[in-house]
């Protein structure tokens, strides 16, 4: 089947799973092996030589998270992909299999907190500086680019006040000065955009998030050009961040449904937005879909839905923010985002909460930003939650 011209709803269920499976098996196996046994001695020489199809051993390849692989492949129009056991162990294998001493990564001040850690703390000291620029300033991205780097990194929308990146200008800048880019889709996810389509190299997911949906796994994806993500991959068979077949089987089962809930998310998210907007006790309200949001001209022309994340700042103090969270019936207070759930975080106790009240001022984190991950949950229902929580306050 030619799923590469099917729809995403489509390629969400099938991608992958057009091959028979074991004894007919309508559903992927999981196969819980470590190692996979040959009688030929001769065989077992070819598969390991990769002189013909076949697994050796889990760390490197499995039957099962194969199959997943293939999924967000053609989920994101990519060459190949490759898996980890999770988001932050897709980003790390890449930054630290594709740069080398004296190479120099270009970003934004807004990545999320564990990539952020890395370009500060970890990649320094292999002597990879990193230029991190005011996050929706492209005129300074551009700048820090051109004067040399090896790797832009971008995220987009970002975390937590779906700042949008224009990532189609960001890609050509960064060949014209010779650098790859890696983009983070996880926010909004190869329904909303497709990264590698708009000029970008390599992808990388969290697929613990969106992609999974149900909270219950941890999952890092890598897709795009085929050279680097053999790079990447080689590099994983040896660190062993890789991804196990109970792990991948249940991001596949996750990544079924993927387009209904991303299109029911979307949909939720924007109505939710535009009602908090109206609210007296709201005083700002961050979704790329709303009127008035900074990026929405780019987000309009990248994006097909603005995805299901939005923040808020509430009137008042933490007193307020304590009171508001509290009251919260259908949502979980709880870190991560991207599941059939409702969850809820305020920033300054959740993904920052290592920062100073200063530096999440100057990445416009308010004390009173509250994080909202919408759910698939009835909208309407969700509307009256947040209502009776405002009157709490
Ligand atoms: C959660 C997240 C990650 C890290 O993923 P894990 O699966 O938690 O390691 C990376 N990027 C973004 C945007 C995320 O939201």
């Amino acid at each position: 089947m030619d799923l590469e011209n099917k729809k995403a709803g489509t390629q969400s269920v099938w991608a992958g799973e057009t091959a028979p499976f074991a004894d007919g098996s309508a559903v992927v196996p999981v196969y819980n092996t470590v190692t996979f046994a040959y009688d030929d001695l001769g065989e077992w020489t070819d598969v390991a030589l990769g002189r013909r199809p076949g697994h050796i051993y889990s760390r490197n390849t499995n039957p099962t998270v194969a199959v997943l692989e293939e999924k967000i492949r053609i989920l994101e129009g990519a060459e190949a992909a490759t898996s980890f056991s999770t988001g932050m162990a897709a980003i790390s294998n890449t930054l630290f299999a594709l740069l080398s001493p004296g190479d120099r990564v270009v970003s934004i001040n807004d990545s999320y907190g564990g990539t952020s850690r890395l370009f500060l703390e970890y990649l320094p000291r292999i002597g990879v500086d990193a230029a991190l620029c005011n996050t929706t300033d492209h005129e300074a991205l551009e700048a820090a680019m051109a004067a040399g780097c090896q790797l832009v990194y971008l995220e987009t929308p970002t975390n937590p006040t779906l700042k949008i990146l224009d990532i189609e200008r960001l890609a050509a800048a960064a060949h014209r000065a010779g650098a790859i880019v890696v983009c983070d889709n996880t926010f909004a996810t190869p329904i909303n955009q497709n990264p590698l389509a708009l000029g970008a190299d390599l992808v990388v997911h969290s697929a613990t998030k969106y992609l999974g949906g149900h909270s219950d796994v941890m999952c890092g994806l890598l897709c795009g050009r085929r050279d680097l993500v053999e790079t990447v991959f080689r590099f994983r068979e040896i660190t062993g961040a890789s991804l196990h077949a109970d792990a991948a089987y249940r991001t596949l089962r996750g990544m079924k449904t993927l387009e209904l809930r991303v299109a029911r998310q979307n949909e939720s998210a924007l109505e939710i937005a535009r009602w908090l907007g109206g609210q007296s006790g709201v005083a700002r309200v961050f979704h790329p879909g709303l009127e008035g949001h900074e990026g929405q001209g780019i987000a309009r022309r990248q994006m097909r839905g603005f995805g299901g994340m939005l923040s808020f700042e509430l009137k008042g103090d933490m007193e307020a923010v304590r009171r508001f969270t509290g009251a919260l019936k259908l949502a979980h207070r709880a870190a991560s985002l991207g599941s059939v759930g409702t969850l809820v975080g305020p920033p300054s106790v959740t993904s920052h909460v290592e920062m100073t009240r200063e530096q999440r001022a100057a990445l416009g984190i308010s004390e009173t930003l509250i994080r909202y991950s919408v759910g698939i949950e009835n909208v309407e229902d969700l509307i009256a939650d947040l209502k009776q929580a405002l009157v709490a306050v």
